[in-house]
């Protein structure tokens, strides 16, 4: 419950009570007036007129006007009474309310993390909460000197099944697949299903390489009687390629890429299951293999980093830059991060694409601030990185290696992230925001939370997704989206920035809104530090926005 609701509930308490005692107040009043001119008639009836004595004598012969002098106590006390009997109802009431509205969050939250950890259309977990699981499983194989299996299963011509019979009947068959492969698994095993017709299997313990191909076998068996999709019959085959811990990798990442070389080898020999080896790999696809290639990627530095400088509108100066990936690669050229990121974050390779980009990225801004140029820089961070335990000491050691204070760091996170586990991540934000460096919403707009929901952590700046500001001249919805999270950024003392600032009346009408900060091609591309270190000497010449 949120503050202010309990503000207004206990004040509506308080109301009750001075309206209770107003009403007691008047009653006191007219019985005395009653008294004084019961009293007077009194007199003037034994005396024949309205004197001293007689009102003296009719205060003490008259026993009708003994009772009347009662009243004014009787309402004093009534009116004690009745406020209390309604500042206690009041008090149930907030009670009450403050109850149903905690019952609420809690549902809305718990909904939140049930979507950002499963799967929609069968309501498996998903890719993200079956890494979580696998991680959790290696780490007590690990310990325990146990094997683990970990399958990725996909199904055979689904394309070709989805493209005759319809999105609808494709959406039918995952889901009658889901509840066969989940009825074919132990309930210790996790089956999630990864997005398109791919479904992994974890199987957290495993006494040998035959326990798995045994498990394999029973879900291709489960597969085996035809599918009913209202009427038409259909048969259904799937390739599942199989990898064990420790045999074929020792980090979830790995075994993942693994499993699905050996899923790839499985649909080649057309066999229904494979265990990995190594000479699959050549038959695999790009997106398998570029997953392979990067852990080397970066032990050679193939990566390369730009630029985005975020302007400040009140001051015209940059005095912060958002740090890009991209990948150069040696046969492929130069691999966009849209690419190769989700690919990191499929295998785990994240947390050392991560630290890679923030070694580099802080290395430059120190030595940037060595040759008298004052920059902070923003790093892209994601979700699997809130849960990796050494990344506040990771962080704070290179801050502390290039002589940067923490303020220098701005940590871009978009509020998915958070939402997958939400305890975690809040914990390690809080820790990372009291040494200094800043939280910044990435993407927002595009997720389940709402900003007063975030409010709650150390966040400091919110980014108004570009999908909104892009075409916010021609898109009154997208405008309006907008001016709100604006606003609310504002109300709850964050800074907010506009990025996919592409035009000049863009620019211009995030400028009156008094959005605080503009990125995007209006104000520069992505430039490399070079290029960027030149670029920040014409920031002074930048035509300042009329009137703001
Ligand atoms: P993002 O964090 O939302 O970054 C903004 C993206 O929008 C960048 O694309 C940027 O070049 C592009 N952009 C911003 N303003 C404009 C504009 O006015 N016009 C156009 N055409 N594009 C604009 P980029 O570099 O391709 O990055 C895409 C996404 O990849 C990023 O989205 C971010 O989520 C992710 N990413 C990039 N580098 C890293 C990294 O080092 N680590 C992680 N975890 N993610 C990264
Ligand atoms: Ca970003
Ligand atoms: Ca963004």
């Amino acid at each position: 419950m949120t503050q202010s609701t309990l503000q207004v509930l206990t004040s509506n308490a308080k109301l009750l009570k001075a309206s209770a005692s107003k009403y007691a107040i008047y009653g006191v009043l007219i019985a005395v007036a009653a008294i004084v001119v019961a009293t007077g008639m009194a007199s003037y009836v034994e005396h024949g007129s309205i004197s001293l004595d007689g009102i003296i004598s009719a205060q003490q012969n008259n026993v009708a006007l003994w009772l009347l002098d009662l009243t004014p106590f009787g309402f004093a006390l009534w009116g004690q009474y009745v406020s209390n009997v309604m500042a206690f109802q009041a008090g149930a009431l907030v009670v009450d309310q403050t109850n149903e509205l905690r019952a609420q969050a809690a549902a809305i939250e718990r909904r939140a993390t049930y979507e950002v950890t499963h799967d929609r259309l069968t309501d498996l977990p998903n890719r993200l909460l079956l890494q979580d699981r696998l991680e959790q499983a290696l780490h007590l194989a690990q310990r325990d000197q146990l094997s683990l299996a970990i399958m990725i299963m996909d199904l055979d011509r689904f394309k070709d099944i989805n493209d005759a019979l319809g999105r609808e009947q494709g959406d039918r068959l995952l889901k009658q697949v889901a509840a066969r492969v989940q009825s074919a698994v132990q309930e210790t095993e996790t089956v999630a299903r990864s997005g398109g017709d791919e479904f992994l299997v974890l199987l957290p313990t495993i006494a040998n390489e035959n326990a798995a191909i045994q498990s394999a076998v029973a879900i291709g068996n489960a597969l085996k009687a035809a599918f009913d999709l209202g009427g038409s019959k259909l048969d259904v085959q799937a390739s599942v390629g199989i990898a064990i811990y420790p045999d074929h990798g020792h980090s979830a990442d790995e075994l993942l890429q693994r499993a699905e070389v050996a899923m790839y080898g499985a649909k080649q020999e057309k066999s229904g299951y494979a265990v990995y080896d190594d000479k699959q790999e050549i038959n695999s696809p790009r997106r398998v293999t570029l997953a392979g290639e990067l852990r080397q990627a970066l032990e050679q530095d193939e990566l390369l980093l730009q630029y985005h400088p975020k302007l400040d509108v009140r001051t015209n100066q940059v005095t912060e830059l958002e740090v890009l990936s991209r990948w150069r690669h040696p046969r492929h050229g130069v691999i966009p991060p849209d690419e190769f990121i989700p690919l990191a974050e499929r295998t785990g390779l994240i947390k050392l694409v991560t630290l890679w980009v923030l070694k580099k990225a802080l290395h430059q801004v120190g030595e940037w601030a060595r040759a008298g140029i004052d920059v902070g820089v923003a790093v892209n961070i994601s979700a699997q990185d809130l849960h990796d335990e050494d990344l506040y000491d990771r962080i704070t050691g290179l801050l502390a290696a290039n002589r940067l204070p923490a303020d220098k760091l701005v940590l871009e996170i978009t509020e998915t992230s958070i939402m997958i586990d939400k305890e975690r991540a809040s914990s390690m934000l809080r820790r990372l925001a009291e040494t200094g460096i800043r939280i910044s919403i990435d993407d927002f707009g595009t997720g389940y939370s709402s900003l007063a929901h975030l409010s709650i952590l150390p966040v400091k700046e919110v980014k108004i997704d570009k999908s909104f500001v892009i075409d916010m001249m021609s898109n009154p919805k997208h405008a309006k989206i907008v001016r709100a999270i604006v606003d609310l950024g504002h109300n709850l003392d964050m800074t907010v920035v506009g990025e996919g600032v592409v035009t000049e009346a863009v620019y211009r009408e995030l400028a009156r809104l008094q959005c605080d900060s503009l990125q995007g091609d209006h104000v520069s591309t992505p430039l490399e530090a070079e290029a960027l270190a030149e670029w920040l000497l014409q920031v002074p010449k930048l035509k300042k926005v009329q009137g703001i």
